[in-house]
């Protein structure tokens, strides 16, 4: 089987992962995972089922029990999310879901269910794939490892726009928070935590445009692919 190209994304919430790695994938015609949505989709139905957050093993159980696929059929870049067959793209980015989803992310069992399909994902595709342990965890093996990070200020201001975006006017200080909590769980998590794998460039975007940051990125990955694309 040819080997397929596969580039890693970490960082914190609003670094501009997401939004970064979209434009790549329709640049270099690879499929987008967004490794988030899956910790997200499960947090989704760990709420609408009412379930005790403190109950790990009922979460674990609830995690064994839940379909989570991403479909990519409208478009390489354009990720439908679904959780038991119902599309819950829109439904996983409230607040609700933002508070809730690193208590779900940190529990390892709930981690190895997840990573197992996104492995899967990378085997018959070339992908960019984002998240907070891709380069160290996931797809250790990547070619492509970046490690996006921002001043604190510049990620509250970007998530609280994309909170309006979607109709939810959410107070500064609310963001600033949301993103601090996430921040220490993610990093401070006993299993996969946030970190910058050995091997990944480091690319600070506070004060660079979504253009320089995709075009630093794109430099790297054409320049190792220059035979192949
Ligand atoms: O990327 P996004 O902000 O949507 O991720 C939501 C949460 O999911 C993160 O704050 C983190 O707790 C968890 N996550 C994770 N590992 C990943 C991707 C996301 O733990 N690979």
């Amino acid at each position: 089987m040819k080997e397929t190209v596969k580039i890693a994304i970490d960082g914190p919430a609003g670094a501009g992962k997401s939004t970064v790695a979209k434009i790549i994938a329709q640049r270099l015609g690879y499929i987008y995972i967004d490794t988030g949505a899956m910790y997200r989709a499960l947090t989704y139905k760990i709420i609408q089922l009412n379930l005790d957050l403190k109950d790990t093993s009922l979460l674990i159980n609830c995690a064994n029990n839940t379909s989570i696929t991403l479909d990519n059929s409208l478009g390489i870049a354009n990720q439908l999310v679904y959780c038991d067959g119902k599309d819950v793209t829109e439904l996983i980015r409230t607040p609700a879901v933002n508070k809730l989803v690193s208590h779900v992310a940190q529990i390892s069992e709930i981690r190895t269910i997840m990573v197992k399909i996104q492995q899967k994902l990378g085997l018959t595709n070339n992908i960019i794939m984002d998240g907070r342990d891709i380069g160290s965890v996931v797809l250790p093996e990547a070619k492509y490892k970046f490690f996006l990070t921002a001043a604190l200020e510049e990620r509250v201001k970007r998530r609280q726009k994309e909170l309006l975006e979607k109709g939810y006017n959410v107070e500064y200080k609310t963001v600033m928070n949301d993103l601090l909590n996430r921040d220490l769980l993610d990093t401070t998590r006993e299993t996969a935590p946030l970190k910058i794998a050995e091997d990944a460039i480091i690319i600070d975007t506070s004060s660079l445009t979504l253009a320089e940051v995709v075009e630093k990125i794109l430099a790297i990955v054409m320049e190792g692919e220059k035979d192949a694309l």
